[in-house]
């Protein structure tokens, strides 16, 4: 590895390295799997590739760097972000964090194929680490390889970027490269193993620090150093919060449980399914992190998860989302508890959560349905019963709310003709549920003559929370299915179509169809594992 070699622009990159400056670092530098005590960080080396090859990378993000979208068609850039030459300034390290997976605790876990090149400061001051996701072992890879498969990667590249254009808070996405190595993967775990494409996807965002981190340490009894974790977390990522104490440790627990109920929000606006959401996958700055076996609701169901491994218990469907994000905080609650130690405000905090959350999934709500503002008196039946006739018979839930909009509240729309696109089996509706929906219409229709708001002014206002275009799962997967022939146009035109999810966009008009019949079923569309 060189960092001399034909010098680029990004040698220029103002890296600080605060993580590994001011948190004490593993000793032991021989890159081994082990138990790592007593330190936050191993330094390791990112493992060199045969061939690397650019797939994509976001312009938006390379501009957050400031690097230039000539720098990133550089054979430079390619090679630095596979993994194969470091810039001035780089000084790579896999982080230590824990974590409950599936409601267990799991103990040691850590960055097994995550390999961070250092906090990069911008010309706006602002902080940003960059974090490469499948570049070789660390020593948390634990009995795992710390690669990564194309598919994997192409769905966390494109996913960052589209949430981040929906305005769901996440961790980015810079670039997507190949590796031009083979990977072993049984992607459903049933003794099918066989080779993939390597990749490697280079994350960025303000930090990646995860609840996690702050759990292992509680769970090692290593009090000291979590608490310079988190007055470190205090000073770098929350510094608005003033000076760390024992009460600014409960304001700082109550944010993140603020951010964590506005994400969970956003996803249940979407229509996102994280699919795994351990705490290990939990960030605490209440970004989406971590793109796995996620998904995207298609017909509305709040008992579907996309996750093959979660398919029995389903923890991590939909619907149970709020809850499950409420229990991790809980945890979180835990770890920190020797900091401060009393119950009862932790508990006042965590109820922040409850309260953000409640509120804000009903100012949400109301949102979609192009409401003012929430009505208590009438809006949660009105809801409630919009949520049952969804499920009724197979609806889009992504078109279902486009077309919403597009009810005009003078005339008598045909109603069956508007929502005909957003059915999957339109031989499921009944009389019945005709006469019930048209009830449930008609008083919609009156709720929002009480508003009494212009159709244009409410279908703006709907078609600003309401994306017309979403990571459809099916999407992905082609997208895939060309990038493993060596294609990659439709990662490129995913990537552009998604960068405004809810403009009209008529000559893409095909990316915002419901899923054909022929993705019902197929692996990578409905079903995905955590082999990755
Ligand atoms: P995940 O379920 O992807 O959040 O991963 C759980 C843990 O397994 C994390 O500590 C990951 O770093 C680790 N991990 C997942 N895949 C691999 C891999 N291929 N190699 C090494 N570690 C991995
Ligand atoms: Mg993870």
């Amino acid at each position: 590895m060189n960092s001399q070699a034909c010098p680029s622009s990004l040698d220029q990159l103002n890296f600080d390295n605060r993580f590994v400056h001011e948190l004490p670092g593993d000793p032991v530098t021989r890159n081994y799997c082990r138990q790592i005590k007593m330190a936050c960080y191993s330094r390791v080396l990112p493992t060199p590739v045969l061939e690397p090859k650019l797939v994509g990378y976001s312009r938006e993000v390379a501009a957050l760097l400031d690097i230039t979208e000539e720098t990133c068609n550089s054979e430079t850039f390619e090679q630095i972000f596979a993994g194969n030459r470091l810039a001035t300034g780089m000084d790579p390290y896999a982080t230590c964090y824990g974590g409950h997976q599936f409601g267990h605790w799991a103990g040691q876990l850590g960055d097994g194929r995550a390999i961070n090149l250092g906090e990069v400061i911008n010309n706006h001051g602002q902080r940003w680490a960059l974090q490469l996701k499948g570049a070789g072992l660390t020593p948390y890879s634990r009995n795992a390889d710390g690669l990564a498969v194309l598919r994997s990667s192409v769905r966390e590249f494109l996913c960052s970027e589209a949430m981040f254009h929906l305005g769901v808070p996440t961790t980015r996405a810079l670039s997507l490269v190949l590796t031009g190595e083979e990977v072993i993967r049984d992607m459903f775990y049933n003794g099918n193993p066989k080779a993939e494409p390597g990749a490697i996807v280079c994350r960025v965002a303000p930090s990646f620090t995860r609840f996690g981190h702050f759990q292992i340490l509680a769970a090692r009894r290593e009090i000291d150093l979590l608490r310079k974790l988190v007055d470190y977390t205090i000073r770098t990522d929350f510094p608005h919060l003033g000076e760390p104490s024992s009460q600014v440790y409960l304001t700082w627990f109550e944010e993140v449980c603020r951010r964590t109920a506005e994400m969970i929000v956003d996803w249940q606006r979407v229509g996102f399914v994280h699919g795994v959401m351990n705490t290990d996958n939990m960030s605490i700055l209440g970004l989406t992190i971590d793109y796995g076996p996620y998904g995207w609701l298609e017909n509305y169901d709040p008992d579907w998860t996309p996750n093959t491994t979660d398919k029995v218990d389903r923890r991590y469907r939909f619907g149970y989302q709020p809850q499950i994000a409420y229990w991790n905080l809980g945890q979180l609650g835990n770890a920190i508890y020797p900091l401060i130690g009393e119950v009862e405000p932790l508990q006042q905090a965590l109820a922040v959560y409850s309260v953000a959350f409640e509120q804000g999934w009903q100012s949400m709500m109301a949102d979609k349905l192009g409401f003012e503002s929430f009505n208590l008196a009438t809006d949660d039946d009105l809801i409630t019963e919009l949520l049952t006739l969804l499920q009724l018979v197979e609806t889009d839930m992504t078109l279902f709310y486009r077309q919403l909009a597009k009810l005009e509240m003078a005339k008598s729309n045909d109603i069956e003709a508007l929502f005909l696109s957003a059915y999957y089996v339109p031989e499921q509706i009944t009389r019945e549920y005709q006469a019930r929906f048209e009830i449930w219409l008609d008083r919609y229709l009156k709720r929002l003559a009480q508003d009494g708001k212009p159709d244009a002014v409410r279908r703006a206002k709907m078609n600003a929370v309401n994306p017309k275009y979403v990571l459809r799962n099916y999407l992905a997967q082609l997208a895939i299915d060309k990038a493993e022939q060596g294609d990659f146009s439709m990662i490129n035109e995913l990537l552009d179509v998604l960068r405004h999810p809810y403009d009209e966009q008529p000559d893409k008009e095909i990316f915002a169809a419901k899923r054909p019949d022929w993705a019902r079923q197929r692996p990578g569309c409905s079903m995905l594992s955590c082999s990755s």
